[in-house]
């Protein structure tokens, strides 16, 4: 290897220390302790020193700065640097001749880093250049956790940091903005996962380059969750949308990629930037999938529906202990003879403030902060508990079916807590039928499918429940073994008027019938429903035509009347 090559790369590899001052005794005496450690390089005054700066930030670690030197002294020079994007970051130790509180005190107001007092003690001038190095690298670390390694843009501790800094630091006013990609899951699904990076990249830039135009921050939060600081100016949303559209338009996707976009206005600038931040995407939220509105506000109702939702999360643990919760049954029918062949288990809160509660104003939060777990524990031990009565009663035991959530399944004891349960209360598992909606199918199908294999194995069987209420479980059907499709209500949804939807359900029955697998009617309201679903050999239906959700006494009782009923119906067909 030629020895300038070597001496080269060396030079390159060493840090870089820039000594100004106009002393020549003083420069020497400097890089003479310097030079063995680090690449040295000297100016006689400010403005010098800005040149071979200039030429050489790259390399330059530390600035030793005199303060008085003719043509542009010390703190003239502080003042330009500090300005200069591309050199402020570089720290500055000040050199000073006398040791005095209230100069240093001064250089630092400045922007110095640090300070140095002649004479010059060798091991004095490498400890603190080495620390402010060491300050610096740490400074450099700090910077590349706020930032969102696939984007680029800050990462939600990131923006969350400099959204609070902004706000303490500006009188400005200012608006939260959260934004998202509509079913961001569809472009990962059809052109695959690069594909939706590539696009979040894409959204990420051009946001940034929006945000950072009006003197705002922008940053990702998780998947195709957004979030921008804003200064507050009229008109600003309509500006935001069409300039993501003709963005989005330009951007090579067969698919129109709609953004929509949540504002919160900021007001009270102490509370935590995430709590801004989920009031602005409650407010994104309430526009979803509704066309030609690409823009919402966070309002007062909202601000109730977060307050229910904190009472909720406040209260719910007690509320379990409490037995707040109760389990309703709603009965599953043969739509020929109207026999109840099962029965699906539903939560109801009891609420000593609120009164009864149906499960759609509390089971998406708990779904959210996670309590679901612990609540369908609940249920399924409660439901266990009561078919082992039964058995000891000696009553006809039919199946209940439990909701099983897509947290629930992602928790490794799953099965062995279900099996507990069985064995505690000595429950055959062919009488636990559990429903899993569509759309967990879809997300995680390699993991889903294992754990759907195993309760097969275990002896419960499975159901589809809402089946048609997602898009493109057609393909995974012939793949996930379920035992029972449970038709969304939407497919009875306006029968009577005019038959729209009867196609599908006729089409989704017959799919159910070539897949070998029984299929369960939701939202059966009206006798016109249960005929046609038997027209189109439908085995079972549940809905209000049979029986609302009840308390469980009350479902015993209808049961015992319904078995009556039947074995009489029964008798006078054995009659006739
Ligand atoms: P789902 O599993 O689809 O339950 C069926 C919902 O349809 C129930 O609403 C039921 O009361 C309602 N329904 C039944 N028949 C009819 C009808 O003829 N017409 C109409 N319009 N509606 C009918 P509910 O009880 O309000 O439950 C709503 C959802 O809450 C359930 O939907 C389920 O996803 C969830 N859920 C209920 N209990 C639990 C639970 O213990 N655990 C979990 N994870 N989720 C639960
Ligand atoms: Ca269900
Ligand atoms: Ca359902």
């Amino acid at each position: 290897m030629p020895f300038t090559s070597y001496w080269g790369e060396c030079m390159v590899n060493k840090k870089g220390i820039l000594i100004v001052d106009d002393n020549e005794l003083d420069r020497s005496l400097l890089a003479d302790i310097l030079q063995e450690k680090y690449e040295v390089f000297t100016a006689e005054n400010g403005r010098e020193a800005l040149t071979v700066l200039r030429a050489n930030f790259k390399q330059v670690a530390v600035i030793l700065l005199d303060l008085y030197m003719p043509v542009m002294n010390g703190y003239e020079f502080l003042s330009v640097q500090q300005a200069d994007e591309s050199i402020a970051e570089i720290p500055v130790i000040v050199i000073t001749q006398q040791d005095n509180n209230d100069a240093e005190i001064e250089v630092l107001s400045y922007g110095a880093s640090a300070y140095l007092t002649k004479p010059y003690v060798r091991e004095l001038i490498l400890q603190k250049i080495g620390d402010e190095i060491r300050k610096q690298e740490v400074d450099h670390l700090m910077k590349s956790i706020d930032v969102d390694t696939l984007t680029g843009c800050y990462n939600r501790d990131g923006f969350c940091k400099k959204a609070q800094i902004l706000l303490r630091e500006d009188e400005a006013a200012y608006d939260i903005v959260a934004f998202d990609i509509e079913q961001f899951r569809v472009v990962n699904d059809v052109y695959g996962i690069h594909e939706g990076d590539r696009l979040l990249q894409y959204l990420a830039r051009i946001m940034t380059g929006f945000a950072r135009e009006r003197g705002g921050l922008c940053g990702r939060i998780s998947g195709d969750c957004f979030v921008m600081l804003l200064t507050r100016k009229s008109g600003y949303e309509e500006e935001m949308v069409s300039y993501v559209d003709r963005a989005m338009e330009r951007y090579p996707l067969q698919m129109k990629i709609v953004v929509r976009f949540g504002i919160y206005q900021i007001e009270n600038r102490t509370i935590d930037v995430t709590v801004m931040y989920d009031r602005a995407v409650l407010a994104v939220k309430r526009i979803k999938g509704k066309y030609g509105e690409l823009y919402a506000y966070f309002d007062d109702s909202m601000r109730d529906e977060l307050l229910l939702e904190k009472e909720i999360t406040n209260s719910m643990q007690q509320a379990l202990a409490d037995g707040e919760f109760l389990v309703y049954l709603q009965p599953k029918c043969n739509l020929k003879t109207e026999e109840y062949v099962g029965a699906e288990a539903l939560i109801r809160w009891q609420n000593p403030e609120r009164g009864l509660l149906p499960p759609g104003q509390f089971i998406p939060i708990f779904e959210k902060n996670g309590f679901i777990t612990e609540v369908d524990l609940y249920v399924w031990e409660q439901v266990c508990q009561m078919l082992a009565r039964w058995k000891k009663e000696n009553r006809p035991l039919i199946p209940i079916s439990v909701n099983v959530s897509r947290a629930d399944l992602y928790h490794s004891d799953f099965l062995d807590r279900i099996l507990e349960l069985t064995d505690k209360y000595d429950i055959e598992s062919s009488l636990l039928h559990m429903e899993i909606t569509e759309t967990v199918y879809t997300e995680n199908q390699n993991q889903i499918l294992d754990m759907v294999n195993q309760m097969g194995e275990l002896g419960f069987k499975v159901e589809m429940d809402d089946f048609g209420s997602g898009y493109s479980s057609l393909n995974m059907l012939t793949e996930i073994p379920v035992d029972v499709l449970k038709l969304d209500m939407r497919f009875l949804e306006g029968y009577s008027a005019g038959k729209a939807k009867g196609n599908i359900l006729e089409f989704s029955v017959g799919l159910a019938k070539s897949l070998g697998l029984e299929s369960v009617a939701e939202g059966v309201e009206t006798r016109e429903m249960v005929d046609e679903l038997r027209r189109l050999n439908c085995e079972m239906g549940q809905g209000y035509y049979f029986s609302r959700p009840i308390p469980i006494h009350e479902f015993e009782q209808k049961l015992d009347s319904n078995q009556k009923l039947d074995n009489s119906s029964q008798k006078l067909a054995v009659n006739a």
